[in-house]
């Protein structure tokens, strides 16, 4: 999902001005600053082109979905006319009696669902009262190999999360083709979805085949405050019906064109994608650049030219550097979605091939790069969500995770260690940024665990964002940036168009990067902690002359058993390294040196992400070069003032 994103709010606003609350802000900065891809990919579907290669590998093989569908918009009703053919083909081991439906507008069916409860919003995006209810009502659903509307039996008793019972069972390798006919109504835009005015976001829109697992299962989920979504690979063509003045961005590239009576038919075709949206609204301006072979096509309201300028170079530099990273991306065409300020609830969102943007270049003048880090996260779900199609509502943290670890090494690959904040002489990095607010949930429990079981927005975003993505930058500092890169990039080509879980990474680690480190990342995710600290040293006389032997006594809290670094100061200056690197809790260490031991300092490079308290991390020695933590309130503040005037 998407970046979380906070909307402007007087709270804010005030808060930030006592330094009291500048911890606050530092978690809203980050909410900004961490996550939010917004990559949209439009998929070019042209057969006509087949000569390239990207095109041969998106039609390689078919998924077993393909949603066939036309789109009437009624901007006045905010609502979309659906009606087309769903196939599907069971490609699961086992015969299925019956489907399942997300019908994930009906839970905008009722203002005070607990999707929009504003206190489970607290920290992540939404939270704003609904004021135009939506829903999904499907008028039919007729599978035509049974003969038979399958909708009038469907189990509705969990609205989003509709089972639909089948006459007979479908065996592996048979496919059903419904005719179905619905109206989707949008709701006002709190979360992602709806319409602001006249600017329509038309996400989730769709009654919407859950996954079928390899063993038969269902992936089927209800849509709650944190789900987001799962689905097979497919092909979809979309006919968006809009008002002619309206401008679309969808999924796909568009095919055909035409326009008749006041109304506009923009044809769509995308392949081996998991899911179809679009955007449409008559004050889009549009600006496009090729990015290689691949157009890059930003949609933007009138006055904002400069940011999405930004915007577009930016999607035009992580394209080239995530495709390096993570195995070339697959589709022609992106498309990058900008809202108007107040459908800013749009923003910050991932789709196949088209992203949601948001934000304001005003910080850049104060060295604040919120909009690149935005851009950079939701292009990097394009891979870690959108080619590597993971189980978001299972397993959240995998794909935030990686979003995040993905951004983060872009940024700082692209601007060194101010990767966010660089005036007043003040440098934060990303990475500092994710950091601080992983060791605010330290204790909270496992990375990898259903959506629905976070209780609010600060437990969402320092586990399913900051944390996984720090845990797997600690282990490349630890272990190499080069194995963890080795690693990552095996697991999104060994994982392209396919659906892993953490094991799967987990595994690749283990291959590239080593056991220990596969141990420590699956550990991590279960929720395992590090605290190291040097808990005495000694030194006596040796038995030759100018010989001095020493012992440093160090200890571990948490089970995240990771090597740690000593340097030794002697005081004769030498300075020498030890590195504990064996499971337990505590360890004693020997050293030799040619003088008494001075000092010992804990993790001298700064390895250690996940280490809790850097106060207790030396003994004998000043304490440790002041990082910014102390100023990160600081920072933090003049970001959030930046961001949200
Ligand atoms: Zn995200």
């Amino acid at each position: 999902m998407a970046r979380p994103r906070t909307p402007p709010t007087h709270r804010a606003r005030l808060a930030h001005r006592a330094l009291g609350h500048a911890l606050r802000l530092a978690v809203a900065g980050l909410l900004v600053l961490l996550a939010g891809v917004l990559a949209g990919l439009a998929e070019g579907g042209s057969s006509r082109t087949a000569a390239r290669g990207h095109e041969r590998e998106v039609t390689a093989r078919r998924g077993p979905v393909r949603y066939t569908l036309e789109a009437r918009l009624d901007d006045a009703r905010h609502e979309v006319h659906g009606r087309g053919t769903i196939e599907w083909r069971n490609d699961g081991a086992i015969p299925q009696r019956e489907l399942w439906l997300h019908a994930y507008l009906e839970a905008f069916r009722d203002s005070r669902a607990p999707l929009l409860e504003p206190d489970m919003a607290r920290g992540f995006r939404g939270g704003a009262a609904l004021t135009h209810l939506g829903g999904l009502t499907v008028k039919r659903l007729f599978a035509r190999e049974l003969d038979v509307d399958l909708w009038p039996r469907a189990d509705r008793s969990e609205p989003t999360d509709v089972r639909v019972p089948l006459p007979r069972p479908v065996a592996p390798g048979e496919t059903l083709t419904m005719e179905v006919e619905f109206i989707a109504a949008l709701p006002s835009l709190v979360l992602r979805t709806g319409f602001a005015g006249e600017f329509h976001m038309v996400a989730q829109w769709f009654p919407k085949l859950a996954k079928v697992e390899p063993d038969g299962r269902w992936a089927h989920f209800p849509f709650r405050r944190f789900s987001e979504f799962y689905a097979n690979f497919g092909d979809y063509d979309v006919t968006v019906e809009v008002p002619a003045p309206m401008v679309v961005g969808a999924t796909g590239a568009p095919v055909e064109s035409s326009e008749q009576d006041g109304r506009r038919r923009v044809r769509y075709l995308a392949e081996r994608v998991h899911d179809f949206a679009f955007a449409a609204w008559s004050g889009f301006e549009e600006i496009r650049q090729m990015a290689g072979d691949v157009e890059v096509v930003a949609l933007f309201p009138r006055g904002e030219l400069e940011e999405a300028e930004l915007e577009l170079a930016t999607a035009e530099r992580g394209l080239r550097h995530y495709s390096e990273r993570y195995g070339a991306y697959p589709y022609r065409r992106l498309t990058l979605v900008r809202p108007p300020p107040e459908a800013s609830a749009a923003g910050g969102m991932e789709y196949p091939t088209l992203v949601t943007t948001g934000g304001s270049t005003r910080g850049r003048a104060v060295g604040v790069r919120a909009l690149e880090a935005l851009v950079l996260h939701e292009l990097a779900h394009q891979w870690f969500q959108g080619i590597v199609a993971s189980d978001e509502n299972r397993s959240p943290a995998l794909d935030e995770g990686l979003a995040t670890y993905a951004e983060i090494e872009a940024m700082d690959a692209m601007w060194g260690g101010a990767s966010v904040f660089d005036a007043l002489g003040l440098r934060v990095s990303s990475e500092a940024v994710s950091r601080i607010v992983a060791k605010g949930v330290a204790g909270g429990g496992p990375l990898d665990r259903p959506a629905e079981t976070h209780s609010d927005g600060r437990s969402y975003v320092g586990l399913v964002y900051a944390r996984p993505a720090t845990l797997l930058r600690m282990l490349a500092k630890i272990y190499g940036e080069d194995a963890m890169r080795r690693a990552l990039r095996r697991y999104a080509s060994e994982q392209r168009f396919a659906h892993p879980t953490p094991s799967d990474l987990v595994e690749v680690v283990r291959r590239e990067v080593g056991e220990q480190a596969a141990i420590a990342l699956r550990r991590g995710f279960e929720g395992a902690r590090l605290d190291a600290r040097v808990v005495r040293f000694a030194s006596r006389k040796g038995s030759s002359r100018a010989s001095w032997e020493g012992t440093v006594a160090v200890a571990r809290e948490g089970s995240l058993e990771v090597p740690v670094e000593l340097e030794i100061w002697a005081e004769s200056g030498a300075r020498s390294r030890l590195v504990w690197d064996a499971p337990g809790s505590d360890a004693s260490l020997e050293w030799r040196g040619d003088s008494p031991i001075a000092a010992v300092v804990l993790d001298p490079e700064g390895k250690l992400l996940l280490d809790e308290q850097r106060r207790n991390d030396s003994r004998g020695a000043p304490r440790p070069t002041p990082r910014l933590y102390g100023f990160f309130g600081l920072a933090l503040s003049v970001v959030a003032e930046v961001l949200w005037p």
